[in-house]
This record gives structure tokens, C-alpha cells and sequence, in this order.
């Protein structure tokens, strides 16, 4: 943090020297009292000028360390805003950046929670608690040292009972940050419950599960209040405890300040002086506990946002080099054994395929066989445990991943819409696309006549909280998206609900010439794409079981033709 701070440190080392001037400020009021006492007070002339000089001064000093305290606060404030601000930003581009296997063992909710909980707590302890942590440590060691000064015997007793609550503090705040981290745990459990049943919500309804849900959903915030009402027990617990130890502390001072008054030592000027001082500190020491308490709390918060900062990021492998050929798009997978978790069990074994540049195949085979995992290794979403695959015959490992993913289309299954425009929905994948070259795409892609009919056309929101389109509209955007891409390797992962005829129609057209002269891998399901394919690959088990066209691969009479006569004859 202190090196993500750096652009702030003239701001922060002008806040600490406000900050010195903020916590000793008060100490002034203590010098009044031998003063006024001993000199107005017990002077037989009572000179009221001293008074008034001596009033007039502390009301000034106290103007200053008022102003200091605001341009302090102000400063920390900000300079601690600015900073989780451009952690928030961190903390999204790393997330972005996450290696998919990463990103895979996260729960969406997760996020979420550290976006916003833990994001809460370290920006509460870093621009409030901690400021103001500062100023009392200051007032605090200034009256003890000021202590010391007036009346070294008396300040005895802080040497005594300061380490006590110290120990005292010290041990709530690692009990403190523990159930700390466990509401936090707890928070994130709620918010994911919560984003994945929001998503859910039709499944949720047509099944009946809305009392279900809310039970659930009622379990995980009991669990979340009985977590954090401990650890604010934990804390309301220790305000007491220490309270307790300092009333014994003053308890003791009182009595040993009597003795010293009686024996001559101070003068009931100094006795006053020393409590001011007693009391000046006794705040700061009171709310030290507190301060400690929720600077621990952000420390959890910063530690679980650091997790994700710390966790690394995709990077071009150490075999990268930038500006080879042009891909032209041939693919060849080499022995290719992956799985998806280390230690887990592999999904793919010994995978071996030959993809000419321009072909097109088709993955067919049983669910769970592996075929979106095998388009999945293509952008190197994933690399595999052994084996290599090779693009124009180079490694994709030699590849950087911007220049591989720059030749590589997606339409997935379900078509994938961001808030904002249709316009803007095309152009993702070619940000600097003109309104001409985005209208051309819409057409080869059979989307420009439904988009023409909405009220706004190409500026129609859609989205969240845009226009509704249908399941084939919403393919096609996806399918222009794909076009504008101009991508030499295209993975299609052919939706599995049906479509009505005309919508399937169309989107066959728009496929039919987007295809051509492109490597294309399709996850396919309808009988008409497995024909348009150059080449089927049947899979089973994370093994190709066979290769050939359609009509090869119904003469053979093995596990193709068996499915196709299950599943369309
Ligand atoms: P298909 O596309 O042929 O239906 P997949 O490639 O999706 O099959 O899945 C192959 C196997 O890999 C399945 O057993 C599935 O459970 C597993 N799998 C898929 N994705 C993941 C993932 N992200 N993490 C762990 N296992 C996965």
C-alpha cells in the first residue's frame, strides 16, 4: 500500500506535520492551570491581564490546532480515497486479467463481496480510523511525555498499568481480526447466494423454490449476523476491560497525587496541570482500543482484497515472440493430455487431430466427451498438462496471446450482450469499427433487417436494462460480432435449444458466408451444420474415436452413425 501510496506522499507528510500540530494543540490547555492558579489565583494582586493573556492564548493555540485537524483529515481523507479508488481499478484489471483456470475456483459473489465489503472496511480504517488513530497516538504521547515532565514519581504508575493494556489490546485484536474474517467470509457467502439466484430467477420461479430460496438465503444471514455480532462483541467487550484497568490506573494516581500535594512537591497549580494532562490522555487511550479494532478489520479487508492482487495474471509464455507470419489458421493437436484442476482427473488423453487452414469441423460426440474443452485450449484459455498444439505449425505457446486471440471469433451458445448499444455490441470485438463496416456485419450476419425495425436501430440499447430480443436476434448480434472480427479461426458452439425455422434459417444463411476461408470449430448439434462440415470429429471420453466426413463416417456403421440414427434419422 505504501508504495501504491507513493504519488501521495507529499500530500500525506503535510498531513502528518498538521496532525503533530492537531494532537499536541490540546496540551496547551494544561500549561493554563499553573498559571492561572498559582499565579492569578494565589497572588494577593489576582493580575486579571495574565488571566485574560493567558485565556487569549489558549483560545489561539486551539484556533490552530482546530484548522490543523480540519486540513488533516481533509487531506487523509482524500489522499486515502485516491488511493482505494485506484485499488478498485487494480483490483478489476487484475480480476480481468485472472487466468481463466484461476478465475474458474472463484465464485462470482466472491468478487462482489471484495469489491464492496472488504473494499468498505480497508478504505474506513485507511482514510478515518487510521487519521484520527494518529492524532490520539500524538495527544497521547504528548501528554504522557508532558506527564513525565511535570511529575516524573506520578507517571510511575502509567509504566505499570501501561503494559496491561496493552497485553489486553493486543489479544482483542487478534480475536477481533479473526471473526472479523470470518463475517467477511460469511458476506461473501450471502452475495453469492444472492448473484446466483438473481440469475436464476425464472428456473427459481417455475420451479416453486421461492420459500426454499429465501430460507436458504435467510440460513446464510443468520450465519452472517451471529459472525459479525461477535466480532462487535469482541470489541464492546474490550472498551469496558481497558475503561476498567485506566479507572485503577487513576484511582492510584488520585491518591499518590494527594501525597505529593501534602509533602510539598506540587502545587495545586501543577496537581490541576497534571490532571488536565490525565484526562487528555485518557480519551485517546479509550478510543486507542477501538482504533486498533477497526484498522484490524481493515487489515482483513486489505488482506483478502491483496489476495486477489497477489494471484497471478495471464502473461505471454517465456517462448512468446511477436510479429511471426500472419495466422493463417491450421491446427494440429499433438498428444494433447489436459485436466482441468492439477490434481484432477485428466479430461482429455492423448488427443490427436490434423485441421487444415480453412476447414471446417464439426465436434460431435456425447455431452461431457470434451468438446468445448478442446476449443477451450485454442485461445489458451487453458494450456495442457502434456502434448502440444500447434497453429501454421508453431506452438501456440510461441505465440503472444493478444496476436492469437486477435485471429480468434467466439459465438458461444448462449449469445453474451453487454449494456449498451446494438452498435456497440458488434463492435467488441473491433472497437474502431465505422458505422459503415458495423452496418456491413449486421447484414452478412441476417441482423440488420430486425434492427432497423427497433425504434432506436443500431443506437437501441440493449443489455440489462435494454431492449429485450429474442434467443435468434441475439445470435445473429453475435454472429455480426464474430464478422466484424474478421477472425482467421472461428469457434461456434451451436445453441442446443431449437430455434423457430425462420430464425434458423436466417442464421444458416449468415453462417453460410461467414464460414467459408475460415478455420472453423463447431460444437455442433444440428444435422445440417454436421453436413456443412469438412470434417467430424466424434468424441468420446476426451478422445477423438472417429474423423471423416458425414457420409464416411455413416458407411463405417461405427459410433457416429449410431448417434446419428439415435438422434436425427
Ligand atoms: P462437452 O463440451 O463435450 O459436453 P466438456 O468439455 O464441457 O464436455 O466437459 C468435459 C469434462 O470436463 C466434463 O467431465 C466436465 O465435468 C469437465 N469440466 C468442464 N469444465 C470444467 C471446469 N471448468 N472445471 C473442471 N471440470 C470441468
Amino acid at each position: 500500500m505504501l508504495r501504491e501510496a507513493r504519488p501521495y506522499y507529499p500530500r500525506l507528510a503535510f498531513a502528518l506535520v498538521l496532525g503533530v500540530i492537531a494532537g499536541l494543540g490540546p496540551l496547551a490547555f494544561s500549561n493554563a492551570f499553573p498559571l492561572v492558579i498559582d499565579r492569578v489565583v494565589e497572588n494577593p494582586k489576582h493580575p486579571i491581564g495574565l488571566l485574560l493573556l493567558v485565556m487569549a492564548g489558549v483560545f489561539v493555540v486551539n484556533l490552530i490546532a482546530n484548522a490543523a485537524t480540519y486540513g488533516q483529515s481533509y487531506l487523509t481523507a482524500w489522499s486515502g480515497q485516491r488511493l482505494i479508488a485506484s485499488f478498485r481499478v487494480r483490483l478489476f484489471e487484475r480480476t480481468m486479467r485472472m487466468p481463466m483456470a484461476e478465475f474458474d475456483r472463484w465464485r462470482p459473489g466472491e468478487f462482489i463481496a471484495r469489491f464492496t465489503n472488504d473494499l468498505t472496511l480497508m478504505t474506513d480504517a485507511l482514510s478515518v480510523s487510521l487519521p484520527q488513530f494518529f492524532v490520539a497516538l500524538v495527544t497521547l504521547v504528548g501528554s504522557i511525555a508532558y506527564m513525565i515532565y511535570v511529575d516524573w514519581l506520578l507517571s510511575l504508575f502509567l509504566f505499570v498499568f501501561a503494559p496491561v493494556v496493552n497485553f489486553v489490546v493486543a489479544m482483542f485484536t487478534r480475536l477481533i481480526s479473526a471473526s472479523t474474517r470470518r463475517a467477511q467470509e460469511r458476506v461473501a457467502d450471502l452475495s453469492s447466494n444472492l448473484t446466483e439466484v438473481l440469475q436464476g430467477e425464472r428456473i427459481v420461479k417455475a420451479f416453486g423454490r421461492e420459500g426454499y430460496e429465501t430460507t436458504r438465503f435467510s440460513e446464510s444471514n443468520e450465519n452472517y449476523f451471529g459472525a459479525f455480532m461477535k466480532s462487535i462483541q469482541l470489541g464492546q467487550t474490550q472498551t469496558p476491560i481497558v475503561s476498567m484497568i485506566i479507572t485503577t490506573a487513576l484511582l492510584a494516581i488520585m491518591a499518590a497525587s494527594v501525597r505529593e500535594t501534602i509533602v510539598g512537591r506540587l502545587t495545586s497549580g501543577q496537581v490541576f496541570q497534571y490532571w488536565t494532562l490525565v484526562v487528555l490522555a485518557i480519551n485517546p487511550l479509550n478510543r486507542l482500543a477501538a482504533f486498533v479494532g477497526d484498522i484490524s478489520k481493515g487489515l482483513v479487508g486489505a488482506s483478502r482484497i491483496f489476495e486477489i492482487l497477489d494471484l497471478p495474471i495471464e502473461e505471454d509464455d517465456a517462448r512468446a515472440i511477436a510479429g511471426g507470419a500472419p495466422i493463417r489458421g491450421a491446427l494440429a493437436f499433438n498428444g494433447v493430455t489436459f485436466a482441468y484442476k492439477a490434481d484432477g482427473a485428466a479430461v482429455l488423453h492423448d488427443l490427436t487431430a490434423t485441421i487444415e487452414a480453412g476447414e471446417i469441423v464439426a465436434l460431435v460426440g456425447p455431452s461431457g466427451a470434451g468438446k468445448t474443452t478442446i476449443v477451450n485450449l485454442v485461445p489458451r484459455f487453458y494450456d495442457p498438462r502434456s502434448g502440444t498444439i500447434e497453429i501454421d505449425g508453431r506452438p501456440l505457446v510461441s505465440l503472444p496471446l493478444a496476436e492469437l486471440r486477435a485471429a480468434i471469433a467466439i459465438v458461444p451458445q448462449e449469445a453474451m450482450l453487454f449494456s449498451g448499444t446494438i452498435a456497440d455490441n458488434i463492435a467488441y470485438g473491433r472497437l474502431d469499427a465505422t458505422r459503415a463496416q458495423i452496418a456491413a456485419a449486421a447484414r452478412e450476419a441476417n441482423a440488420e433487417e430486425f434492427v432497423l425495425e427497433l425504434p432506436l436501430g443500431y443506437e437501441t440499447p440493449v443489455g440489462e436494462r435494454g431492449t429485450r430480443l429474442s434467443g435468434g436476434q441475439r445470435q445473429r448480434i453475435s454472429i455480426a460480432r464474430a464478422v466484424l472480427r474478421d477472425p482467421r479461426i472461428l469457434i461456434l458452439d451451436e445453441a442446443t435449444s431449437a430455434l423457430d425455422s425462420h430464425s434458423e434459417r436466417l442464421i444458416e444463411a449468415a453462417l453460410d458466408r461467414l464460414l467459408p476461408g475460415r478455420t472453423t470449430l463447431i460444437i455442433a448439434h444440428r444435422l445440417s451444420t454436421i453436413r456443412r462440415a469438412n470434417k467430424i470429429l466424434y468424441i468420446d471420453g476426451g478422445r477423438v474415436v472417429e474423423m471423416g466426413t458425414h457420409d464416411d463416417l455413416l458407411a463405417r456403421g461405427g459410433a457416429y452413425a449410431a448417434l446419428h440414427a439415435a438422434q436425427f434419422a
